[in-house]
């Protein structure tokens, strides 16, 4: 199966892995969410890998022989190798956790990979692979992986599990729904019990975000926060946060809006656009989609639980202030581009730029007009991306010398280029001779 199912590339490292762990007298495996999606077929190249043994020292030593980078990470005994063509391979030392109290960040002691495969959240995270010559390709379950992977079912190890660490209540419903399984029902009621406890508050902001930032980019992360409302989580992020139609309305156009500008940008990508002051536009990978949900779920809260909410969650500064010019700003912005319309390119420019992309995206996520919606997404794809042929140096050439008119001029150029006033280098000057004269004020 391995061999049908991997990319020859993959495959190889895999054997190199076994070869190596049997010339240093260790025992590899490969485990968790690769051998999970491996089995039913679903693509996952995310190679984690468990050494019985010192998983350093064999990290080093793989690395060495592939001629490939290692990072290593002494407190939990892992590493990543990075090859040189950039694929990546985590590795760690069987190990067991001890939880000194609930919430903690676990102490660690090496094991055997029974033990190792225990600490883990669900039954189809536990299956392994052996990799050492001779056993290569066995499966391992010890925890009946296989039968809930068959049966779709999420199921927790031990009834402790969700109390050691509450974010697993998190993967459980980013599981269940990415691949439409269920829940088992002692899991589910173990969800329901710790839910009615305060130890979500215990967990630390930055795990909290962490969890709901993987959430949030899933593929579908509408039904994430559904399956949220139902088991009554998301009032961890904020006790007023509730599930209405206010809030179901912004987040059913929240995909249809993400989905919009990755295939423009993906066009943009494509054609390297460099019309006449026209630069080619950013790719979507910059573009962060989950923000944009978490801006509509901010939405349908008082702004004053917003801030809370974000000192609480401790989110980056670059992320908070995105979400708090939305929440705070977004009527303001969406009633300035309604009042008159439409609007030319230049005011609209005035208007939205300086603002991020996700709060663009955010804007035509709440704009009920569909005049406001082309406005916005044609200053996301064409008019933020125009600039003035004429630049700084070029007005000195023409004798001006530098001051602060320079900026008001290159302003007024901007302008007229985004109204479509002045095409070509010879238009500008003479704009810019205007100016000077008076002319234009
Ligand atoms: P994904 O496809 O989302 O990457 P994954 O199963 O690979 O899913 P990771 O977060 O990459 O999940 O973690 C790798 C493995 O580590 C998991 O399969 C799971 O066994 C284990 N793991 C991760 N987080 C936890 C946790 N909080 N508690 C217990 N085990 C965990
Ligand atoms: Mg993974």
């Amino acid at each position: 199966m391995l061999r049908g199912r991997l990319p020859s590339r993959v495959f190889r490292i895999l054997k190199q892995a076994g070869e190596l762990a049997e010339r240093t007298s260790v025992s590899a495996f490969v485990v968790g969410g690769f051998v999970r999606d491996l089995l039913p077929g679903r693509p996952n190249l995310d190679l984690d890998l468990v050494i019985e043994g010192d998983g350093i020292a064999y990290a080093r030593a793989l690395a060495r022989a592939a001629k490939a980078e290692v990072n290593v990470h002494g407190r939990f005994e892992t590493a990543v190798i990075v090859f040189p063509d950039g694929f990546k391979l985590d590795v760690a030392t069987a190990r067991t956790e001890h939880y000194e109290y609930p919430t903690a960040l676990p102490t660690v002691q090496r094991s055997s990979i029974k033990e190792d495969l225990y600490r883990r959240d669900f039954t189809i995270n536990t299956l392994a692979i052996r990799l050492n010559p001779g056993h290569f390709g066995e499966l391992i379950d010890f925890y009946g992986g296989q039968r809930d992977l068959k049966e779709k079912t999420i199921r927790v190890l031990h009834s402790l599990s969700f109390v050691e660490d509450p974010t697993r209540v998190f993967r459980a419903i980013r599981f269940e729904q990415r691949f439409g399984f269920r829940l088992e029902t002692e899991t589910s009621a173990l969800i329901k019990g710790v839910a009615e406890t305060d130890l979500f508050h215990r967990l630390s902001g930055s795990r909290l975000s962490e969890e709901l930032i993987l959430l949030l980019s899933e593929e579908d992360p509408r039904k994430m926060i559904a399956r949220l409302g139902e088991l009554h989580l998301l009032r961890f992020l904020h006790p007023a946060l509730k599930r209405s139609a206010r809030l179901d309305s912004l987040l059913k156009a929240v995909p249809k809006v993400l989905g919009w500008y990755k295939r423009t940008s993906l066009n943009w990508a494509d054609r390297k656009v460099s019309v006449a002051g026209v630069c080619s536009g950013s790719p979507a990978g910059l573009m962060e989609g989950w923000l944009v949900y978490f801006m509509a779920l901010m939405e349908v809260i008082p702004g004053k639980a917003v801030g809370e909410t974000l000192r609480r969650l401790k989110l980056s500064e670059r992320h908070a202030e995105r979400i708090r010019v939305s929440r705070y700003s977004s009527s303001n912005l969406l009633r300035r581009l309604s009042r008159r319309s439409p609007l030319r390119p230049a005011e609209v420019n005035r208007v939205l730029v300086g603002l991020s992309v996700e709060t663009l995206l955010f804007l035509m996520v709440k704009a009920r007009s569909e005049s406001v919606k082309r406005q916005i997404s044609a200053y996301l794809t064409t008019y933020r991306h125009i600039k003035p042929i004429l630049t700084g140096t070029d007005l000195k050439t023409m004798g001006l010398k530098p001051s602060p008119i320079f900026k008001k001029i290159l302003s007024q150029l901007l302008s007229a280029r985004l109204n479509g006033e002045v095409q070509t280098k010879a238009d500008e000057r003479d704009l810019v001779k205007r100016i000077i004269n008076g002319a234009t004020p």
